[in-house]
């Protein structure tokens, strides 16, 4: 039983909790596979949506995942509640939290906002994405990817190119990757990259082809337009064409290579059209596993209530 009140990040999670929430959410993957294996249902659990920043992934399996398990799912349109009218985040969490819903999960612009509430209600907090900061179920998600690909995290190389300095998901694979014994580089232009990012252990690349060099899986990231200051990058078809994912850059990986990406991408920015729609990517893979990660979490909370 994972023994955690929220899932708030991976920079805390130990090797044995990310392996619990792997395993727990291959068996959901045979549930939604093959829709007549049976899983214990969690009825009776509630779980609700607080989304403060745009999503469609993260959402959407989010709340499906919350029905393959049979629990009741509870979405706010931040828009049009009681946030609208000024209350704050806590009044906002206790009050849904005193109509008994037993998980809520955040995404929020500001980072640490989830773990900030955390420490402030009894019910589970789940983060879905806080800024930069963390995004620990998609990590989990790309982690199970890796592991259904190659049977293992241990010992692959995985190159994580592009927006490095505004993505919150580089920074809970960085962690994930690095407990689970994989093998990071990162390459992103200097104005992407953050200021002592290296100290997380991961090793710093010069270029896209030295990072994609010997890599077992290259992971692409979205350029995040909507997180960056002005003067911090050239223009878009520049871009591609000096630092892009692209099926010939790709010839640089190690055979059995997979390309994969959180998504939403940009094709023809950080990565070709071709490259996604390739018998290498993983990217729609990747959104399935989502699902069965999203199910694994909520399950968990929930029994060890
Ligand atoms: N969907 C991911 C996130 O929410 C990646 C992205 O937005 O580019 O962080």
């Amino acid at each position: 039983m994972l023994n955690k009140k929220d899932i708030l990040g991976l920079k805390d999670m130990t090797k044995e909790e990310i392996l619990e929430i792997l395993e727990t959410a291959k068996e959901m993957k045979t549930r939604i596979d093959d829709s007549s294996k049976r899983i214990d249902e969690i009825k009776g659990c509630s779980i609700v949506s607080l989304f403060y920043e745009n999503s469609t992934r993260t959402r959407t399996s989010f709340e499906n995942a919350t029905k393959f398990l049979g629990a009741n799912q509870v979405n706010i349109a931040v828009g049009s509640s009681s946030v609208a009218k000024g209350e704050s985040m806590y009044d906002t969490v206790k009050t849904l939290e005193s109509i008994k819903n037993g998980i809520v999960v955040i995404r929020h612009s500001m980072a640490g906002t989830p773990n900030y509430i955390a420490k402030k209600v009894d019910a589970h907090i789940v983060n879905a994405g806080d800024g930069q900061h963390e995004h620990p179920t998609q990590a989990l998600l790309d982690m199970l990817t890796m592991r259904r690909h190659f049977g293992k995290i241990d010992g692959l190389t995985v190159a994580i190119i592009g927006d490095i300095k505004y993505s919150r998901v580089a920074r809970s694979n960085i962690f994930g990757l690095l407990t689970m014994g994989a093998k990071v580089k990162l390459f992103g232009i200097k104005t992407l990259m953050p200021k002592g990012i290296e100290e997380m252990g991961a090793t710093i690349c010069n270029s896209v082809e030295e990072a994609i060099q010997g890599s077992d899986v290259v992971m692409g990231l979205r350029i995040q337009l909507e997180r960056q200051t002005s003067g911090q990058f050239p223009t878009t078809k520049e871009y591609f064409a000096e630092y892009g994912i692209t099926m010939d850059r790709m010839k640089l990986a190690n055979e059995n290579a997979i390309i994969m990406h959180p998504a939403p991408v940009n094709r023809g920015v950080e990565i070709s059209g071709e490259a996604v729609d390739s018998d290498i990517s993983r990217i729609f893979d990747q959104v399935t596993n989502g699902l069965a990660v999203r199910m694994a979490v909520i399950k968990l909370l929930a029994e060890g209530k």
